[in-house]
């Protein structure tokens, strides 16, 4: 009988494999992992294969590490190196390697084209090759062009982008605002429909472009969003209006919406730059005007040294100034430093003078092999220690938090630069200290 039970549970399973465990490679196998099916995940970087298989994510991510030692534990999540191995008996294959920007904008395709050429020679019949990492429409029929080149045997293209944020990562994938599945044979769908069928969330069926095109949109959009509040930022300050008060009106709209306002230095991190640059670069290139999505980077791009240089005006200047930075990563609740608004902002500060001590409640392990010649401290009032201006970076819970009777008395100088708007303006004044937040000074 239990024999009987398990043969029917398991029918329903599937041998997913995933190609690339990089940040979105290592979610996805995770969840896949959890909802039974066997997953096979791979990578041709032999350390992050090695750490993963002893559970540990070379990452910060909340609930990950859980999973994936569960994953292990239940023996339906391995990790690998070989391409046979992962490959030979994959229902479904996600391709997840990354796809930085090319000299030209365009995104670099090498890995995903890399990756297609490896698994070629062991994929079995009717496998699904789902492409999860962002790229442009047409790529399916690269990546089909470049198996068939390789194989007789048949095989299915899809694409699955993915819509995840780092920090909240296995929370979105499983309770997805929506699930997109980009194919267009019935068969295909169904399969696909069945693999993400536990994922909450609704399930659109389009073709593999329109996936590919509303991944790009939806960052592209929500990257201007910022760029557009950062806009009205710069107006408040020019007149004494106050942004988050601005947006609290704006956002009471319901054609607008109250979320996702995030006035400050402008959007970093692994995705908005690069995807910005690349629906530029995508636009110029089918001869479509790509003046919109130049000038959102552009902007965010000049946007942070314009910001400091202001600061520097009302802190009157930086040499052989102590700066307490808070905060290293991109955003809260990761440790993801690419792009990160922090790499630019010590390196301007270091270049002007300035001495730096700073604290991040995650990242200093990931912020020591790239940013050099600063002191890390382990409490951010410890970076507050006898510094002469304080610069918070990133909303982390800890460091929106901190109580302003101790930043006073840990400092010495009084400027509290607030670049995510956290605090109370007038609560600082009354303490003596100078805050200056951004959009509403
Ligand atoms: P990443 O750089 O963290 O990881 C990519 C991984 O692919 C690396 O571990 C690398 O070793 C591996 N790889 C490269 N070539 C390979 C090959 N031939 N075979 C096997 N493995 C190979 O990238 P990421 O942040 O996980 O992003 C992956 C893709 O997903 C990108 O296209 C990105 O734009 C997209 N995406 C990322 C996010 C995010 O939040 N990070 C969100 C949505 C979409």
């Amino acid at each position: 009988m239990l024999l009987f039970l398990s043969t029917v549970c398991y029918h329903h399973f599937m041998n997913v494999t995933v190609v690339g465990t990089g940040f979105v490679g290592v979610v996805s196998a995770a969840v896949f992992s959890k909802f039974g099916n066997i997953v096979y995940a791979l990578d041709i970087d032999k350390s992050k294969i090695n750490q993963l298989q002893k559970g540990k994510v070379p990452f910060y991510e909340p609930n990950l590490e859980d999973l994936i030692q569960k994953g292990i534990k239940d023996k339906n999540l391995h990790f690998t190196t070989s391409y046979e191995t992962a490959i030979k008996n994959a229902d479904v294959i996600i391709i997840a390697v990354g796809t930085p920007s090319a000299p030209d904008g365009q995104a670099d395709l090498k890995y995903v084209f890399a990756a297609s050429k490896s698994l070629a020679p062991y994929i079995k019949s009717g496998v699904i090759i789902g492409i999860k990492s962002t790229v442009p429409p047409g790529t399916n029929e690269q990546v089909s062009n470049i198996i068939k080149s390789k194989t007789k045997v048949k095989f299915a293209t899809a694409s699955l982008p993915e819509f995840l944020k780092e920090g909240s990562a296995v929370n979105d994938s499983i309770n997805a605002d929506r699930v997109v599945i980009g194919a267009t044979e019935q068969l295909v769908i169904n399969t696909l429909l069945k693999l993400h069928r536990p994922l909450k969330g609704k399930k659109i069926i389009v073709t593999p472009e329109s996936a590919q095109m509303a991944k790009y949109a939806a960052n592209a959009y929500l990257a201007q969003r910022i760029t557009f509040i950062n806009q009205i930022a710069n107006l408040c300050d020019r007149t004494g209006a106050d942004v988050n008060q601005v947006t609290e009106v704006i956002g009471a709209d319901r054609r607008i919406g109250s979320h996702y306002w995030y006035p400050g230095l402008g959007y970093g991190g692994s995705c908005f730059p690069k995807d910005v640059r690349e629906l530029a670069a995508y636009s110029k290139a089918v001869s479509e005007g790509d003046g919109l999505f130049v000038k959102i980077d552009d902007l965010n791009e000049k946007r942070l040294p314009k910001l400091i240089k202001r600061f520097e005006s009302k802190v009157g200047g930086w040499q052989g100034k102590k700066v307490a930075v808070l905060g290293l990563s991109f955003k809260p609740n990761t440790d993801d430093m690419r792009e990160a608004p922090s790499l630019k902002v010590i390196s301007i500060l270091k270049k002007a003078g300035a001495t730096i001590s700073a604290y991040d409640p995650i990242s200093i392990p990931a912020a020591k092999k790239i940013l050099k010649g600063i002191t890390y401290t382990k409490t951010p009032y410890e970076a507050l220690e006898k510094a002469d201006v304080a610069i918070l970076l990133v909303e982390w819970d800890q460091l929106i938090s901190l109580d302003p009777h101790k930043v006073k008395a840990a400092m010495k100088g009084n400027v509290f630069i607030d670049t995510r708007n956290q605090y109370d303006p007038q609560e600082f004044k009354q303490l003596g200290l100078i805050y200056i937040g951004v959009g509403r000074s």
